[in-house]
């Protein structure tokens, strides 16, 4: 009989509020673009024929309190705080309707990205990938059921940089709604329990050094901390 010839990397995992169990990470979806203001910053026209995607891996994930290394291969690392979307059960083709049952959870995200690559990549028409699937670059908090979170309306998203409010909005202002995101990846691929995604930043994106320290909060889904620390 074969065997594994070194073990396979466990999957991530993250802690539910209210339990003791855990949610393994299966794919990170995040979506590109998704606040008006945070288009306009990154000096793009506001679309909205249809929402567009690029992925991390789930060796990406990083937990709540953790020491983000500064990556290698950039002088322009920033953060971007979002609020992520936990898929909890099957999800094919669902209608907008249909979509926020197949939510197990809301938690707080940070979307760390390679800006200086991003862009030079986005120039060229190249893949985004080097600048987007860093190591340590998905942050995740705590999940809060969905419902305890109730549906994403109003809620408040902020964050803050050494203690500075740098991202404040709220979650009305998404161009695409979180049930419009699952309905339209629904068609594009078949969601599973443990699939997330990263629903997008609002304005006020910004470098970070090693050292500092960024705190958000999503109401109703708890808070995210992480202190970004020398490359390693
Ligand atoms: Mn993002």
């Amino acid at each position: 009989m074969s065997k594994l010839i070194f073990p396979a990397a466990p999957a991530p995992t993250l802690p539910i509020a209210g339990s003791d169990d855990r949610i393994p990470v299966q794919r990170v979806f995040c979506v590109g673009r998704n606040y008006e203001d945070h288009a306009k910053e990154m000096g793009q026209q506001v679309e909205r024929d249809e929402p567009f995607y690029f992925t991390k891996s789930n060796e990406s994930v990083v937990q709540d309190g953790a020491v983000v290394p500064y990556p290698q291969g950039t002088e322009n690392f920033h953060y971007e705080f979002e609020l992520c979307v936990v898929i909890g059960s099957p999800a094919h083709n669902v209608s907008v309707a249909d979509a926020l049952s197949k939510v197990f959870g809301y938690a707080c995200s940070l979307d760390m990205t390679r800006r200086d690559l991003q862009l030079k990549k986005r120039a060229k028409q190249l893949p985004w990938d080097i600048g987007k699937d860093v190591e340590h670059s998905a942050p995740i908090g705590i999940v809060v059921p969905a419902a305890k979170f109730g549906a994403p309306g109003k809620q408040k998203i902020e964050m803050r940089q050494n203690g500075v409010t740098k991202q404040s909005s709220d979650l009305s202002c998404l161009m695409w709604s979180i049930p419009e995101l699952i309905s339209h990846l629904s068609t594009l691929y078949h969601l599973r329990p443990g699939d997330v995604i990263l629903s997008g930043t609002p304005a006020g994106v910004g470098p970070c050094v090693a050292g500092d320290v960024l705190e958000g909060t999503i109401e109703g889904a708890g808070s995210l901390k992480v202190t970004i620390g020398k490359p390693v």
